[in-house]
């Protein structure tokens, strides 16, 4: 069953490998510093190349050169995808453990090379070692979750190979393992072609995830305000109609509340304009504490916000509205605005948007003529 020459199997994965690490070098260049991970996996790539060229070249270059270094460069490769991946997620990867233990696997390889020659050793070291790095692997990215396609696809190669790795380490107690690696024992055919796919499937798989990762920020970014995470005016006229909508074809009325901080200009005269962005975002911190999923918080500029509040009538706003403008109350000693409402709620014969916010204006207009830290309904 010798499907494929195992050298020119390894220059192909090479070659594969080596052009998977310049997309993935491509992507670092243009992705935001903030997506990490890009650097390592192309680096590993090269290191994997690196392996798999001086395995290729047994019985032209030295022995070292073409058994314990390769070993070295594959487990170090395989590892530094692992290290790509927890920098991805900006965990801080354990080289030094991981440097240990290859090292001591490889020097174990060296010594069944030199000193006790016995090749299938040396297979089921490494496959064992190879094994668990991509099934630590692919735990770590399974602990962080499977909420996309290209995770799914990351974890299942990650899996595939770790698998394959196990089956590869018993068979050498079933069948001769053959002398080096090209000899093209079955085995042998499985292990790389297997391992020629996964790398070009993880590698697919990182391009995948950093994309989803960048697709995230910028969605992130456009929808929600830097300083206080509350939705950007833009996201909330959009997502205003469609609730809107969605209330009067189901009969319900949305309620609309616009908040806005009293003399909040005394903060930034008296404590620095620091000290009103601290304040801008405590507060929003505390309207997200009082608030269900289905809300949506934004704000309109400056210190002015904006609460909806779908399915629910101007009573329930009123409580929420009261609720919030006592959470807000800044304590004895902390530095803060107390805060002024304006609430309405949408009219059962129809209504829009422009009217709601014209409504509610109003009736902040009116909380601030009567004194402030209150609520009034419009
Ligand atoms: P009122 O009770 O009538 O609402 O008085 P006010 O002082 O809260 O209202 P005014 O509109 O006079 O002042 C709002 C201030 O908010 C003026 C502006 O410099 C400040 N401001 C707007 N955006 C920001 C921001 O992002 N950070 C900080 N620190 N201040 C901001
Ligand atoms: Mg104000
Ligand atoms: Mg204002």
């Amino acid at each position: 069953m010798n499907l494929i020459d195992p050298r020119t199997a390894i220059v192909l994965i090479s070659a594969m490998s080596a052009l998977m690490a310049l997309v993935l070098y491509a992507l670092k260049r243009s992705y935001p510093p903030g997506i990490q991970g890009l650097g390592h996996w192309s680096q590993a790539l090269l290191i994997i190349v690196g392996g798999g060229i001086l395995a290729a070249s047994r019985g032209k270059l030295p022995e070292i050169l073409t058994t314990v270094v390769p070993n070295f460069l594959l487990s170090w490769g395989v590892y530094r995808l692992y290290a790509g991946t927890q920098r991805f997620h900006d965990v801080q990867p354990h080289t030094l453990r991981w440097l240990g233990m290859i090292g001591a696997v490889v020097l174990a390889t060296a010594w069944f090379t030199w000193g006790d020659p016995n090749y299938s050793a040396r297979l089921r070291l490494m496959a064992a070692l190879m094994a668990a790095i991509f099934a630590r692997h692919a735990w770590f990215i399974v602990q962080r979750g499977m909420g996309s396609f290209s995770r799914w696809l990351t974890v299942a190669v990650l899996t595939y190979i770790a698998a394959v790795q196990v089956v590869r380490l018993a068979t050498t107690f079933i069948w001769p393992a053959g002398d080096t690696i090209l000899d093209a024992t079955p085995q042998q055919a499985l292990f790389i072609a297997s391992f020629s796919v996964s790398v070009l499937l993880f590698s697919v798989g990182a391009v995948l995830m950093a994309g989803d990762r960048l697709r995230a920020e910028l969605e992130h970014l456009a929808t929600r305000d830097s300083l206080t995470n509350t939705l950007t005016r833009r996201y909330m006229d959009e997502a205003c109609a469609i609730e809107l909508e969605r209330c009067q074809r189901t009969g319900q009325s949305l309620a609309f509340l616009i908040m806005d901080l009293d003399r909040f200009k005394v903060i930034n005269d008296t404590h620095g304009h620091q000290m009103g962005d601290r304040v801008l975002v405590d507060f929003a911190a505390k309207v997200q504490g009082q608030l269900r999923r289905k809300e949506l918080l934004g704000r309109f500029g400056g210190e002015e916000f904006v609460l909806v509040l779908p399915q629910t009538t101007l009573d329930e706003a009123l409580k929420v509205a009261e609720r919030i403008r006592k959470a807000c109350m800044p304590g004895d000693h902390e530095i803060g605005c107390t805060v002024s409402i304006g609430v309405t709620a949408s009219l059962p014969e129809g209504d829009s948007l422009d009217k709601l916010l014209a409504r509610a204006d109003a009736a902040l207009y009116e909380a601030k003529n009567a004194g402030r830290n209150r609520v009034v309904a419009g």
